[in-house]
């Protein structure tokens, strides 16, 4: 840790604002978070835990729009988006429309990757560190497919990640069968992206939340961020139960919410909640370990061993935020299980077993992440989307970076918060 800097106070406390603390705290920052509800759950703690930089592909990409409309009819479907006449989700559809063609996947690959390789060697440099063991494991995700249109549409996904310099292992029936030896499975063949790897999310929030108290950042729980206090370009103040919280740099995460947070100061971001879920299985047979987390592709079901359990997540549910369980989705996901993976006969939770998280997600996929334009002493990151949690290490060290008024280390120009302003 280097000299004070000067005070940084951050708002929200998912894996964007607790990373931010972590980096800022190395470059001699002192910091104070703002968090509105106590430090047990959001976003980032029951999500599937995997680490992509294989996610190279915005959520906007050419084909979504018509797979989306298909699904919108089955209720057990991986994906929907509840038709409203919010001018909040239209202006977002209509955003998301414009962005779901060739060219802003291509113009995006490079940089997505970048932040999602540079992401990950962070997490291998914070999983060295003795007060870290979240069982990070980067033996890479397999993408395992059913049909041969989907093998079609992997396997030229798979090309282009080779093209980008990922290491990318298509395999056959056989051989994505020989990586899985204690597990059968159903499927016609899959793609390894070695590139990837998965952790325990719960254990890297809890652990990340310990080593900040014991190195001196300061968490303010059941605060919410209500207003500011602003001075021509400069936030003065941030105001969170009625009390003025002042700092030299403030920082503006929120997860799904952001688009409240930004708008009280003045800016717009847009971000729909993807509705996901998430819940535990312990296999009945101690025999069927699984070793790599998975993608279940024409299910779009997630399956990530962890703590000796498997975690299964799924589905994005575009609409405004409810507490509601859909029980019909869950189903959806539990059915999915077997076609795949026989061995894992999963009974439909109940519902207190089921966890439920809203990713952050832009209209064009991309991460909102830099210096505001608008207002000198403010930093965004948020925007992280189905790789929210991937990302968190390299939001906070660039936003530290940008604190310092260093160049960042990726480039984030694309990624400016301010693009839909
Ligand atoms: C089912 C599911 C599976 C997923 N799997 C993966 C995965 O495998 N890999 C991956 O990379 N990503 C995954 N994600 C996405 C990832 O979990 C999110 O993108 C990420 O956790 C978002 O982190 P965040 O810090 O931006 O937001 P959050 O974790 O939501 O944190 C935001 C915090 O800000 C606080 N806040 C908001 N407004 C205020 C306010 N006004 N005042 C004070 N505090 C406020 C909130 O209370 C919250 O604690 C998954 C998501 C889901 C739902």
């Amino acid at each position: 840790m280097t000299q004070n800097k000067g005070k940084a106070l951050i708002i929200g406390a998912g894996i964007a604002g607790l990373s931010s603390a972590y980096y800022l705290l190395q470059k001699g920052w002192q910091v104070e978070i703002l968090e509105q509800n106590d430090l047990s759950n959001n976003c980032s703690y029951g999500n599937a835990g995997m680490i992509v930089p294989s996610h190279f592909t915005p959520l906007a990409a050419p084909g979504v729009v018509a797979q989306g409309i298909r699904w919108m009819f089955d209720s057990k479907s991986p994906f929907y988006v509840k038709p409203s006449l919010s001018t909040q989700l239209l202006s977002w559809g209509i955003k998301f429309l414009k962005h779901s063609n060739q060219n802003h996947v291509d113009r995006s690959a490079q940089a997505i990757r970048d932040l999602n390789l540079a992401s990950s060697s962070l997490y291998n440099e914070i999983a060295e560190k003795e007060d870290f063991d979240f069982e990070l494991n980067q033996n890479g995700i397999l993408m395992l497919y059913k049909t041969e249109k989907v093998a079609e549409e992997e396997t030229e996904l798979a090309h282009k990640a080779i093209n980008l310099g990922l290491p990318v292992d298509i395999l056959d029936k056989k051989g994505i069968q020989e990586l899985e030896p204690n597990v059968q499975l159903d499927v016609i063949g899959g793609v390894n992206y070695k590139c990837d790897g998965h952790m325990n999310p719960m254990k890297l929030m809890k652990q990340m939340i310990a080593y900040l108290k014991n190195n001196g950042v300061i968490f303010h729980t059941q605060h919410r961020v209500t207003g500011y206090e602003i001075a021509g370009s400069t936030i003065k103040a941030v105001i969170a139960n009625g009390k003025k919280f002042s700092a030299d740099r403030f920082i503006m995460t929120g997860g799904s919410f952001l688009p409240e947070l930004a708008q009280k100061a003045g800016i717009k971001i847009q971000l729909m909640p993807g509705k996901g879920y998430s819940f535990m299985h312990t296999p009945e047979n101690p025999v069927n370990r699984l070793e790599h987390a998975a993608l279940l592709l024409e299910a779009r079901v997630a399956v990530t061993p962890m703590n000796g359990q498997i975690r299964f997540g799924g589905t994005m549910e575009l609409a405004s935020h409810h507490n509601k369980v859909n029980m019909k989705r869950v189903e959806g996901i539990v059915n999915s299980i077997p076609k795949y993976m026989p061995d894992f006969q999963v009974k439909l939770p109940i519902e207190s077993e089921i966890w439920f998280g809203y990713r952050p997600c832009a209209p064009d996929g991309l991460p909102y992440l830099g210096q505001s334009s608008k207002l000198k002493n403010l930093i965004i990151a948020g925007g992280g989307g189905m790789m929210g949690l991937s990302l968190g290490p390299i939001f906070g060290k660039t936003v530290s970076e940008i604190a310092n008024e260093e160049k960042p280390t990726v480039n984030i120009n694309i990624f400016h918060p301010e693009r839909f302003n």
